[in-house]
Formats: C-alpha cells, structure tokens, sequence
C-alpha cells in the first residue's frame, strides 16, 4: 500500500463530477487500499477518490475509531455510491474535510440515510445508518459529484474560506521555522 497526496482547497478539481466505476479490476483495488492507508494516516473517517486526484466514484470510510478509540478498524468501501433515500428530520454536526485541512464548521443534513453501493466484488450492497456514519456518507457523496460541505454553508461563510485558502495558497508553503 502507498499514502497518496490529498489535494486541498482552492484545487478546481474538487469541482469535479466524478465517473462512475465500470470495471472493477486490480487496479482499483490498490486505489482503494492506498486511499484507506492515507486516510487512516491523515487521520480521517472518510476519503473520496478526487480527494487523492483521481475522479472515480469510489469512497472509503472508517467511523469505528472515532466512535470508540480501542474499537478495531471497521473498513468500508463503497464503489459507485448512490442516496436512496434521505429523512425529513434533520441533524446538525460539526464537519471537517481533509481538503480543507483545520476547517470546522457545523452543517444540517437529513439524520438518517439509505445508501447503495458496490462492494469489492462488484456485489450490490445497501446500508442504512444514522449518527456519525450518516453524516459520513453524504459527505463524501457530495465530493464525487463535486460538492464540498462548505456549500452547506452561507455564502458569506463559504467565500470567507475560499479566500482564505486562496491566499494560503498563493503564499506558497510556510519557511522553515528557525
Ligand atoms: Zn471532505
């Protein structure tokens, strides 16, 4: 397995809409691993895969260590991702995102979701869940087809931090400390 780079806001590629998996061969199974391996690394619950540059529709997650902190892993990977069906009743979170590093805000989403999907061997699979792992699900829905969770924000919000990781950006990397 390898860590992969996670691009960060203002990338344009976060915007993308990602394509749908056709064929589920070696290849992806490493991309897969390798996005698991980065996201335990970085440390994170979930990853999509234009995250680590590559606009597949495919997206792993891991909410049983932030759940319980001696919990074993409990991996998911979910290929070609689909909301089935949402709840009316709404929950609000505090959220973050790898891409948009030391960022936290609160968004109101659906509390429950019903979600299909691919698994490893190509066979269809359906979750329901609330709580973190709800929250979990359509955040990272949302980056395959190019959404970030600050869209679920005020504009006003939204723009303050665009601009500001514009111009983090536009600075290039911090010197070294002396
Ligand atoms: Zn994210």
């Amino acid at each position: 397995m390898a860590k992969l780079d996670i691009i960060t806001l203002p990338d344009r590629k976060l915007r993308m809409k990602s394509e749908p998996v056709e064929r589920i061969d070696g290849e992806l199974l490493k991309l897969m691993d390798d996005m698991l391996e980065t996201m335990y690394a970085a440390p994170g619950i979930g990853l999509a895969g234009i995250q680590v540059n590559v606009p597949r529709r495919v997206v792993t997650i891991d909410v049983a260590k932030r759940e319980d902190d001696e919990a074993s892993p409990d991996p998911l990977f979910l290929i070609n991702p689909e909301i089935l069906w949402t709840s009316d009743d709404t929950a609000v979170a505090e959220e973050g995102c790898l891409s948009i590093p030391e960022y936290f805000a609160e968004v109101e989403r659906p509390a429950k979701v019903r979600v299909a999907y691919l698994d490893r061997q190509g066979a269809r699979q359906e979750i329901e869940a609330e709580g973190v792992l709800a929250i979990c699900l359509q955040h990272e829905i949302d980056h395959v087809d190019g959404k970030l969770f600050i869209d679920h924000l005020s504009k006003l919000k939204r723009d303050m931090v665009v601009k500001k990781f514009t111009k983090i950006a536009r600075l290039g990397p911090k010197p070294a400390a002396l």
